[in-house]
């Protein structure tokens, strides 16, 4: 069977990287969930003290991105691909509200999608992926075999997010989550570079009914024509 590219873009938290990493142990294939990278620039940025006041100092991160080094590696107690980033795993560090509070700002800024993007190019090399993201149809793979475009209703992918955060301690209200959600669609949808858009040659999921189960069938059916070409 032939080995092919698939991109999964949509908005956020909407369960793209749970499936995406769900199709990849089903096929054998290598998953990258790129949002993790975005999230850890703006870690290092955060870490490095360039973010003041809620203001993000754009020329020393890009004067300094040659210092982050990004690699995932996969846990064998979790079973998931866990990102590091210069040596250190930051999986949940990533995760903190704090972290998505900028995050979307910093994936707004040119270099840093520059810098980005050719990484993510360089690991698709070999095809036999699934990445997710918002720009992996439309700029990292635009040729991708299959293109995915996934969306649910905000108040779903708020209560999922909710549930998801709350089960790992955090106290964080359903309200504000929601906001966040909304607010991270509205900077990816306007950004001037590379913003979120469904590539004409994507299908669309609106998972916002459906079970894992449901949009794995429906998946299966779709790589195994694209697979057999
Ligand atoms: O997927 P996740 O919600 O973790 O992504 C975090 C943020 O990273 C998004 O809100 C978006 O601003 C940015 N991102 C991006 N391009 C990608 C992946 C994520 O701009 N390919």
């Amino acid at each position: 069977m032939k080995k092919i590219i698939i991109a999964i873009d949509g908005y956020s938290s909407c369960g793209k990287s749970s499936f995406a990493k769900a199709i990849a142990a089903r096929l054998g294939y290598l998953f990258i969930d790129t949002g993790a990278m975005y999230r850890a620039v703006a870690l290092f940025a955060r870490q490095e003290g360039m973010i003041k006041d809620g203001k993000i100092n754009e020329k020393e991160l890009i004067s300094r991105l040659n210092e982050i080094h990004l690699s995932f590696h996969y846990c064998p107690e979790t079973q998931k691909s866990d990102i590091y980033l210069n040596g250190e795993n930051v999986e949940k560090l990533i995760r903190s509200m704090e972290v998505s509070r900028y995050v979307s700002s910093i994936s707004a800024i040119p270099e840093v999608r520059k810098f980005l993007v050719s990484r993510q190019q360089q690991m698709g090399m070999d095809k036999g992926v699934v990445m997710d993201g918002r720009d992996i149809g439309t700029v990292v793979f635009p040729n991708a075999e299959l293109k995915l475009f996934m969306t649910a209703a905000p108040e779903v992918r708020a209560e999922r997010r909710y549930k998801e955060l709350r089960a790992q301690g955090s106290s964080v209200s359903f309200d504000e989550i929601l906001r966040n959600i909304e607010e991270r669609d509205r900077l990816d949808t306007e950004r001037a570079v590379s913003p979120l858009r469904q590539a004409p040659d994507a299908l669309l999921l609106d998972n916002s009914h459906m079970s894992i189960p449901e949009q794995m069938e429906w998946v299966m059916k779709l790589i195994k024509e694209r697979t057999q070409e």
